[in-house]
């Protein structure tokens, strides 16, 4: 569904992502882990264009963009593309993003109504299908002030799947939570993997990303150091993967 090809990102010449390549099947969960400063949210950031990469190229489902620097012309890719590739994904941050003065309903049904030019009766329909699922149906009318921080993180998955996204990238969901919020917000997630919902995970909750995850990538200083699945990188012989692991213990 995904893939990202030698993909290169420097900030005032700290080499923050070296040449990473990575692909993301349909239905599967990838959970990227690994040090503070590894790039992880950088590599997420790049993924969804919110930072243009130095080089390198994304692919969604043959939908491609390629990014070169290096003779002046930062994108090959036409408005179009650009545009049908911000289409397959929903993003989720860890900071909720919210517009604070529109109601529950109203950050849901925002962009349906604005951007894909759906019904209002059809946009808030699906609204009211999705807060049902967060088990948040009676608070349609609540202002985000108004809810708890897990409770704004559940509307902002409502948000994004609002969107209908063929993938959906969770930046960090929990770190801004208190730990009796974490789990609420966990469970939805893990409701989504059963229901096959393809998504990509930059994560700290490492308990979480070994029984969600279909696969798991370690980054370390701006590479990928070590991927598979739960049961290899967590028995992994790489120093530093069992370095970042006995200092979460
Ligand atoms: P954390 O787990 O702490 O969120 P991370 O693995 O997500 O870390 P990134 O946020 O991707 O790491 O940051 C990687 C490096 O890039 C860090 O050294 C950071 O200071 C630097 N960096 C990220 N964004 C910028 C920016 N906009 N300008 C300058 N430097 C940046």
């Amino acid at each position: 569904l995904l893939e990202m090809n030698h993909v290169q990102k420097s900030f005032d010449g700290l080499n923050v992502l070296k040449d990473i390549s990575l692909s993301v099947k349909e239905g599967e969960v990838l959970s990227i882990i690994g040090p503070s400063g590894s790039g992880k949210t950088t590599l997420l950031r790049c993924a969804t264009m919110l930072e243009t990469m130095d080089a390198g190229e994304l692919n969604y489902l043959g939908n491609k963009a390629v990014w070169n620097n290096e003779h002046g012309k930062a994108v090959y890719a036409t408005n179009e593309q650009l545009k049908k590739i911000k289409e397959y994904y929903g993003l989720v941050f860890q900071s909720f993003h919210l517009f604070p003065h529109y109601s529950v309903i109203k950050n849901i049904t925002d962009a349906p109504i604005h951007v894909q030019k759906k019904s209002k009766e059809e946009a808030y329909r699906t609204a009211r299908e999705l807060l049902k699922k967060m088990g948040l149906e009676e608070k349609e009318n609540a202002y985000p002030y108004q809810l708890s921080g897990g409770q704004q993180q559940r509307v902002a998955i409502a948000r994004a799947l609002a969107l209908n996204p063929k993938i959906l990238f969770f930046d960090e969901p929990t770190s801004a939570l208190d730990p009796e919020l974490t789990g609420e917000v966990l469970k939805v997630i893990r409701s989504l993997a059963d229901m096959h919902m393809t998504m990509v995970i930059v994560t700290h909750e490492m308990a979480f990303a070994r029984s969600v995850s279909n696969r798991i990538i370690f980054m370390d200083q701006g590479v990928i150091a070590e991927q598979g699945t739960p049961e290899e990188l967590f028995n992994s012989k790489n120093i530093r993967m069992k370095e970042f692991l006995g200092k979460l213990n």
